[in-house]
């Protein structure tokens, strides 16, 4: 066969495409990637991958490989979350499908499928700081999400889920943390609440779940907790595993079997999908599995106290940092910083001005914007750092950029709704905030990103995204939806 394109010069620009990536390893970026600092464990799963490179996981009775991978998997993290032999799993391809399919569990079993067959809408019940893939799950499975405040350092009151407990409520959903805040829900009042109504609870532990069985002090959370239904865990974050593999447990093997798919209705193979794809990468399971084998629940928790040290360094330097506090009692390896509203306005920190100087030394943290509730209380923009064993090697230069950060925008006030607004060319503030305006076009949601500056984001994103979740607090967030929306798309699209 003669080649396009010679494999060496195909590899040589993928290698030059990833030099424009963010930095995977090194600790450098404290979100999005979860680097266990050992690069033999990166080869083992490399090489895990390769071996079952042309492998369909469609079919584990073909390829039979995938089966016992998946079951050791799965019996791991039974026994590491607390299940007896009552829970059974599913690996998926990630947080957000684990999360999805436990909402689709959930509604299947709350109509209760085949039997007396319940109608009408069914409700998801969830602090506002649930993840969004729960939102999501809402808005695929036809789910009505009911989304309640919380208090402003992201903690949740177990009185005000159970207080709108239903017999509507086909899930209520605590995490263990919340991704946002790193808050603590209160499982055991939540779970216990929900069991007396024969309501399902699913504990979302995407990022606590494999680096939680070995902190101190955190309280119980897992399946021990009677009314605990179901909880997804992330094999790719805290389980160290190439991006693509989570896992969903589920108390009860007839609650589990709603989350399959079956049908022999079509002319072809007989389909049994207990997941959301068919064909699909057997890859990021032989690599999790590899991984959890190589390092066991002792490798784990080694891993997971270094971890605990740095972040007790990182929340040690920045609760020195004038102007700054960490947001309410985080729990696990992350962290939400915002600025310290009580001391005078010259000594404070802005939290996004913060980040955006953060990385001009180098570090990468993530910007998230305040959010109104719907009791008209609002959240404050925070900065997000989550913290890996690999922040260890790095924990000299990240103390002193999140110092020399804070140090150089100290007093400078945040980037102001209005002022953001006001910073738009008048024509684009009046298109954007138009009551009642007829839903944007692809060209004229593009031509308003124009405007603001936005078009070219094929570059990467601005140096400051400060101005820009100003802008997301500021307008509507269909109209926002909408702008990201067109912002990434372009992004893939041959420009017309
Ligand atoms: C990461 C995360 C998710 C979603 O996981 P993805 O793997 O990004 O799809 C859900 N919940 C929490 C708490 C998370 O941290």
């Amino acid at each position: 066969m003669n080649f396009d394109h010679a494999p060496a010069d195909i590899l040589d620009r993928l290698t030059q495409l990833r030099l424009a990536d963010a930095p995977t390893h090194g600790g450098r970026v404290l979100s999005y990637v979860y680097d266990s600092g050992l690069a033999e464990l990166d080869e083992l799963a490399a090489s895990a991958i390769r071996a079952v490179q042309p492998v369909n996981g469609l079919d584990p009775t073909t390829f039979t490989s995938v089966a016992v991978m998946e079951r050791e998997v799965i019996e791991f993290a039974r026994e590491l979350l607390g299940g007896d032999t009552d829970v059974v799993g599913t690996v998926t391809t990630g947080g957000t499908e684990s999360c999805l399919l436990a909402v689709k569990t959930a509604r299947d079993v709350w109509r209760g499928v085949g039997s007396s067959a319940r109608t009408g809408t069914p409700r998801l019940l969830a602090p506002v700081t649930v993840h969004a893939a729960f939102q999501k799950a809402a808005h695929y499975f036809g789910l009505e999400i009911d989304l309640v405040p919380v208090g402003p350092d992201g903690v949740t009151a177990a009185q005000d889920l159970i207080d709108r407990f239903d017999d509507d409520v086909a899930l209520v959903v605590v995490s263990a943390p919340s991704y946002a805040h790193a808050a603590m829900d209160p499982v055991v009042e939540v779970a216990a609440a929900a069991a007396q109504r024969g309501i399902a609870c699913h504990v979302d532990a995407c990022i606590g779940g494999w680096v939680l069985p070995f902190w101190e002090g955190v309280e119980p959370w897992n399946f021990a907790v009677t009314g605990v239904t179901s909880i997804s865990a992330d094999l790719h974050k805290f389980g160290y595993a190439p991006k693509g593999v989570s896992v969903l447990l589920q108390r009860g093997r007839d609650r589990q079997r709603a989350q399959y798919f079956a049908t022999t209705r079509w002319p072809g193979y007989p389909v049994v999908n207990p997941t959301i794809l068919g064909s699909k990468s057997a890859g990021p399971l032989a690599a999790a599995w590899a991984i959890i084998q190589a390092l066991g629940t002792s490798g784990l928790a080694e891993l997971a106290q270094s971890c605990a040290r740095s972040t007790r360094a990182v929340r040690d330097v920045i609760e020195g940092i004038d102007g700054l506090r960490i947001v309410g009692n985080p729990v696990g390896p992350l962290v939400a910083v915002a600025a310290d509203e009580t001391v005078p306005a010259d000594r404070r920190v802005d939290a996004h001005h913060w980040a955006d100087q953060a990385r001009l030394h180098g570090f990468l943290l993530q910007l998230q914007p305040s959010l109104a509730q719907s009791d008209g209380t609002v959240l404050p923009a925070t900065t997000h750092l989550t913290i890996t064993p690999v922040t260890q090697s790095v924990l000299g230069e990240l103390s002193t950029a999140l110092r020399s950060a804070a140090d150089e925008v100290r007093g400078l006030p945040a980037v102001s709704a209005e002022v953001a607004l006001a910073a738009l060319p008048a024509e684009v503030g009046a298109a954007l905030l138009a009551p009642d305006a007829p839903p944007l076009t692809s060209e004229q949601a593009g031509g308003l990103l124009a405007m603001m500056g936005l078009a070219e984001a094929s570059d990467g994103l601005p140096d400051r995204m400060a101005p820009l979740l100003a802008l997301i607090g500021a307008l509507p967030s269909t109209l926002t939806e909408r702008l990201l929306t067109e912002l990434i798309a372009r992004l893939v699209e041959t420009p017309r």
